[in-house]
This record gives structure tokens, sequence and C-alpha cells, in this order.
């Protein structure tokens, strides 16, 4: 048997860093994981493909090679996934599917032979031993939780990893939170399952054997969901291996309280933790309460992002507008959080009601929802029907976006954070001549461009007070030119930068 796993193209967003790689020239910031742990979990005699269409074109002669498409996506791939599957079909071939977009949508592809859905692990072996006694279904779904300490190595040899930015892995799934806009917890759970520290470990090495030696990302919903076995076990065993391997920095995603237990901080930034993405959300009480974010209540937010800045962390948040408690200060606020916190990359995004969340089921039942959510978290679309007048909410939110990644605020936001961040994990990778590139990439496109004045500052400034700090400098330089594309495919001629 013959399978071709194939990873649809993301659209240009926020995350995608589409205008930042060329600086680096890579193509993609990560690869399918999903995907590649689909391949170990698929019978080893089978022959296994990758294409991931957002690092290569997808040929003719590999669709006809296969006799299996295996296709997974997320919400914001619903147009590429589609045109990706009418393809094989039209080369007559037959299509499983699964991931995020599916769980809630699958009614919606019905070109698709086969849905495998929730966790893999469950759901593949039945569609394997249905596939062998020849009878597959249309539908595999389950109510279960995967025990992930079974869970394969990914095949990473099927990624062509240096097309990609950055590598990730995954410990945890679940979260012990719940925040009512969240799909996680519907989706994997309340309970964070870990991999053991053993596993933790061979997936690294496997990924060190296949050739990857920088940065590696953990996509857990929430890195800290399991604080006992983190310290009692991995975070231990990944700074024994930090000792051979110092080149390596990682991040993750984590709740606020990370900040709460200064031991884990400690052990985080020992085991070479060096950047966390924290749903910040809002700095309203009332609309944190409202979206059940018991976590971010009852303490000082802004504080909270300078203490885990100045214990090493550099800090990326996610920011919401359009809750039901919000009024028309709500915009204002954001703006003088974000530029106050030397938050760099923040994430401002309208509320969207994602199917399965508790608030989707209260907004249906309430009658307020519109359309499904496209996903995409800063594409100035929203779902339902908002307590606010839609107009000053969209134009409340686009002023944001407008004023936050305005060059003098953006660059002001660096300097900030630069200023504050006591750097503690220092990722001893070889000066290499795609970094010398980048640099001459962005001395042409940013510092001879709009935002000159900004960008040149920033490498003085840098150069005489944190010199240490210049490859992060030019880092966010580059960032900044990224999100600023975003911001003018958002906003259009509106937005003056
Ligand atoms: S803390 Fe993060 S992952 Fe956990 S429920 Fe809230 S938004 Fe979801």
């Amino acid at each position: 048997m013959r399978a071709l796993l194939l990873y649809p193209e993301n659209p240009d967003t926020f995350w995608s860093f589409r205008y930042a790689l060329p600086f680096i020239s890579k193509k993609a910031s990560l690869p399918p994981l999903g995907l590649l742990t689909i391949a170990a979990l698929l019978p080893e005699s089978w022959e296994k493909r990758l294409v991931d269409l957002n690092v290569e074109e997808l040929s003719e002669s590999d669709l006809q090679w296969s006799d299996y498409c295996f296709v997974s996506a997320m919400v914001v791939q619903r147009d590429s996934v589609r045109a990706l599957i009418h393809r094989c079909k039209q080369a007559g071939k037959k299509v499983v599917a699964g991931g995020p977009l599916f769980l809630g949508e699958h009614q919606d592809f019905p070109e698709v032979d086969h849905f495998v859905l929730n966790e893999g692990e469950i759901t593949l072996p039945l569609f394997l031993a249905d596939l062998k006694a020849g009878n597959p279904k249309p539908l595999y779904e389950t109510k279960e939780f995967a025990d992930v300490t079974k869970t394969p190595v990914p095949l990473w040899h099927l990624a062509k990893l240096d097309k990609y930015s950055d590598m990730c892995l995954q410990y945890s799934r679940g979260c012990p939170f719940a925040c009512d806009f969240c799909n996680i917890t519907s989706m994997l759970g309340h309970r964070p399952r870990t991999k053991t520290a053993a596993q933790v470990i061979v997936e690294l090495d496997a990924l060190y054997d296949a050739g990857w030696t920088k940065g590696a990302f953990f996509v857990d919903d929430n890195f800290i969901g399991n604080k006992r076995q983190l310290k009692n076990e991995v975070l231990p065993a990944l700074i024994e291996w930090r000792k051979d391997h110092p080149e390596v920095a990682f991040k993750t995603e984590v709740s606020i309280n990370l900040v709460d237990d200064q031991e884990l901080m400690d052990m985080m930034s020992e085991a070479g933790f060096n950047s966390v993405f924290v749903g910040i959300e809002t700095p309203d009480a009332d609309s944190l309460n409202e979206c059940q974010k018991a976590q971010n209540l009852e303490r000082d937010l802004l504080a909270s992002v300078k203490t885990l800045q100045r214990n090493g962390f550099e800090v990326d948040g996610g920011f919401i507008v359009g809750f039901d408690s919000d009024d028309e200060t709500i915009f204002q606020r954001q703006i003088d959080f974000i530029q106050r916190s030397g938050i760099v990359t923040a994430m401002v995004g309208l509320l969207q009601a994602i199917n399965g969340t508790e608030l989707y089921k209260r907004l249906k039942s309430e009658g307020r929802l519109l359309m499904n959510p496209s996903g995409d978290n800063v594409d100035a679309t929203i779902n339902f029907i908002p307590k606010m007048d839609p107009k000053v909410l969209h134009k409340g939110y686009e002023r944001i976006l407008a004023t936050i990644y305005a060059p003098k605020a953006y660059y002001q936001r660096v300097h900030t954070f630069l200023s504050e961040y006591r750097q503690r994990v220092t990722s001893k990778f070889p000066l290499s001549w795609a970094y010398i590139k980048a640099f001459f990439k962005a001395v042409f496109l940013i510092g001879m461009g709009k935002e000159r004045k900004e960008f040149w500052k920033l490498v003085w400034w840098t150069l005489t007070h944190r010199p240490r700090l210049f490859a992060q400098a030019i880092t966010y330089a580059i960032y900044g030119f990224h999100f600023r594309r975003i911001c003018e495919n958002v906003l259009g001629s509106s937005f003056a930068a």
C-alpha cells in the first residue's frame, strides 16, 4: 500500500510568517506534526510520502504513485484543502481526512471517502482493521482520549526539514482550565495527558539524528498543565539532554500562572526555554469572568508579563476583543496594555465562536451565530452577533491593529522589551551564512524602507546598550515587516504604515 500524506497550503496569516520567511530562505515555519505522527501509526510495510504544499508542489507523479491520500487540515485551511481534495478525486484517488477542520465540518466535504477523526491513535487502527477486512466505513470517531505514552515518534525523515524555520514536538495534550472560547478542552480534555520523559528525549534525539540542530517548539496546549510531572521528570531530563546540545533553545505555550512558580520558571530556563506564548486575552476583569479565564483574574497581568520577561522568557501574547462585557473603552485599554507590556508579538483577534466550545453552545442557544469561524485569528471577522454595535467593534479593532503595528509603536515595544528583558538562555548556534544574509536583506528591505528611521534607531541602540540581544532585535524588525504586511492585507489602505 502506498500512502501519500498531504498538507494543504496555509493562507497568509499572522502566524504563517509568510513575509518573514524569505529573509532566512525558508518556505514554512513548522512541519505538519499531526501527519508525521499519523505516518508513524500506519503499518510499517506501507510506503509513505509526505507533500506539504507550503514547501513544495504536488506533482501528478506523486498522486499517480499513491493508493490512498491522507489529508489533514486546520480550520484556517478550509479553502485550500477543498481544492486539494478535489484534485485527489480528479486523479481517481481515495481520500482519508482528519484534523480539527473536519471534526466540526466533515459533513461539508462530500468528496472525502473516509473521515478518521478525533485522536488518530484510537481511530486510525479501527480504519486500518476495516480496510484490511475490505469494508472501511465513511466515518471513524471516538469520545475517548488516547494514551499518549503509546504515541510513536513522528516520522521526521519524511519531511524536508531544511525548508522549515522551526521544528515542533508535543509533550502533552489537554488543559486543566476552562476558557469558554477554547476548543482544546472539548477536543482533548481537561486532564493533561503527558508523554514520558524518555519519550520526549527519544523524539528530540530523532530530530537531531534527522539533522535538526536548532530550536524546537513544544506545541502543547498548555505545557505546564501537569507541573508535578514537569518538575520531577521531564525538565530534569531536558536539563541533562541540553548539556550536550547547548545550541538548542525551546519555546512553548503556557498559562499565566507559570509566574506563580519560581522553581518552575528556573527549571524551564535551565532546560533551554526562552519564549512562551500566553493567552492574556484582555485587561478587563468582567470579560475575563465572562469567558471563565479564572487563571488571569485576581492578578496584575502587566506585572506578571514583566516577571516572565525578567525571568528570561520572551512573551508572545494573545488578545481578544468582542466579549459581551466589552465597552468602547476596551480598544484604548488593549493598546495601552500591549504597549506597556513590551509584548512585541501581540496577536489581537476578534472573538470567534468555534464549534464544540461552551461559547459556541451559548451563542447558538441565544440565536446569535452567523457562520463558521474563519480560523484566522487576525482577519477582522466575527462569526456571531456581538453585543456592541458591529461597526463600532470593527472600527475599534482596526484601530488597535493600525496603532500597535505602526512602525513607531511597534519599535517602541521592541525597545521596551529589550530594555527590561533579562536573558537567561543563550543558544550557542554558530553564526551561519543564512543569518548573515538575513541581516543584509533586513538592511536592504527594512533599513531602506518606510520604517528606516525606527530600524536604524533600534540597530544603534541595541549595539550600544544590549549588544548581546542584537540578533533578537533584527529578528523583531523582520517580524514587524511581516506583521505590517498582514495588517495591510486586513486593513487595506487605511493602514498608514
Ligand atoms: S488556558 Fe489556553 S489551552 Fe487552556 S483552556 Fe484556556 S485558552 Fe484553552
